[in-house]
C-alpha cells in the first residue's frame, strides 16, 4: 500500500491544483494521502471531493509555521476545517503572510527590482509566501531561479527578508487539538538541532500535546529516520511520513520521495486514523 501523508497544492506553494494532485497520486498507485498546505485549508474541499471520486483514502491536514526562535512546522492531521479557533488562527496567519510579502515586494521595488505585489498575490491560491515572490522575480527576469532569490534577497539572512509574526508552538498545538486534529512535528531533521536539543524540543512539545513525529521525509537520511523512530518508541509517539511533494516547484521531490524505508506505513496510518477518531470524540 503506497501512502504519502505530506503533499502541497496550489492552495499554498505547490504547483498542482488539489484535484490534479490527487489524480497524479492515484495514477502513481497511492491509496492514502494527506494534503498539508502551509497555513491554509483552502485546498481541502476540492481534494476531498477528488479523493472520493478516485477512491483514495484522504486525510485533511495543515502545516502550520510556528515557533519563536525556531522555525517549527507543525502538521495537524484530521482537523475540522470549520473549527473556530483554527479558522481564527489561519485568518490571522494569512493576513500576516499578505502583509509580509507586500513589505518584501515593496523593499525590492524600492531597490529597483521589477516586482509587483498584485502579481505575486495572484500566484497563490490561498497562502501566499516567499516562494511566490521568488517566482514573480524569476518571471520578471530579475533572477534565474527561486533559490537564487532566497540566497540573494529573501532568505532568512538576506537584505529584503521580513520576519513573520510569531505564533507560539503551544498556540499551534492548541489550535490543532481544538479542531479535533492530531499534532505532529513535521520534518524534525530540518530543525538542524543536535540530538540532545531536538529531544528536549520534542519533550517540550509533547508536554503541550504533540502526538507524533514525521520520521520519514525527503530530507531525512536513514540515520535520522532511525533516531526519530527510536524517539517515537521511547516516548509513545505516532510515526508518520510524507514526501513534502510540491510538484514542479521542487522538481527533485517526487510523490513518495523519502518514504522508501517506511515498511510499516499501513500500520502507522491505522494508528494515526485511530488517533484522529479519538481526537474528535475527546474534543
Ligand atoms: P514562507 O512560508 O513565506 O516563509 O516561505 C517558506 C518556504 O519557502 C518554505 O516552506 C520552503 O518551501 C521555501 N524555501 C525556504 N528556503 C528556500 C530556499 N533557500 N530555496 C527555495 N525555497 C525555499
Ligand atoms: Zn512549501
Ligand atoms: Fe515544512
Ligand atoms: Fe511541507
Amino acid at each position: 500500500m503506497k501512502i504519502d501523508l505530506h503533499l502541497h497544492s496550489s492552495a499554498s506553494d505547490g504547483s498542482l491544483a488539489p484535484r490534479a494532485l490527487l489524480k497524479k497520486a492515484s495514477e502513481e498507485g497511492f491509496s492514502a494521502v494527506a494534503l498539508a498546505d502551509h497555513d491554509t485549508l483552502q485546498g481541502v474541499g476540492e481534494a476531498r471531493e477528488a479523493a472520493r471520486e478516485l477512491g483514495l483514502c484522504f486525510l485533511p491536514a495543515v502545516e502550520l509555521s510556528v515557533g519563536e526562535e525556531l522555525e517549527i512546522h507543525l502538521l495537524g492531521y484530521g482537523v475540522d476545517e470549520n473549527a473556530p479557533a483554527l479558522q481564527g488562527l489561519l485568518a490571522e496567519m494569512l493576513r500576516d503572510r499578505e502583509e509580509r510579502v507586500r513589505k518584501m515586494a515593496q523593499k525590492l521595488r524600492d531597490a529597483g527590482y521589477p516586482v509587483d505585489y498584485e502579481r505575486v498575490r495572484s500566484m497563490a491560491g490561498g497562502a501566499v509566501g516567499r516562494p511566490h515572490l521568488a517566482r514573480a522575480l524569476v518571471e520578471a527576469g530579475a533572477a534565474a531561479s527561486v533559490s537564487e532569490c532566497f540566497q540573494r534577497w529573501i532568505g532568512r539572512d538576506a537584505p529584503f527578508y521580513v520576519p513573520r509574526k510569531k505564533v507560539s508552538t503551544r498556540q499551534g498545538i492548541r489550535a490543532v487539538l481544538e479542531a479535533g486534529g492530531v499534532p505532529v512535528l513535521a520534518h524534525p531533521g530540518q530543525l538542524r538541532l543536535s540530538q540532545q536539543a531536538l529531544d528536549a524540543e520534542i519533550g517540550a512539545m509533547q508536554a503541550e500535546g504533540l502526538r507524533g513525529l514525521e520520521c520519514y521525509h525527503n530530507a531525512h537520511d536513514p540515520a535520522t529516520q532511525d533516531w526519530l523512530r527510536e524517539a517515537c518508541k521511547r516516548r509513545g509517539l505516532l510515526v508518520t511520513g510524507g514526501s513534502d511533494f510540491h510538484g514542479a516547484a521542487k522538481p527533485k521531490v517526487q510523490l513518495g520521495s523519502g518514504l522508501e524505508r517506511w515498511r510499516d506505513a499501513e500500520e502507522c496510518l491505522d494508528a494515526l486514523l485511530r488517533a484522529v477518531g479519538e481526537a474528535k470524540r475527546g474534543r
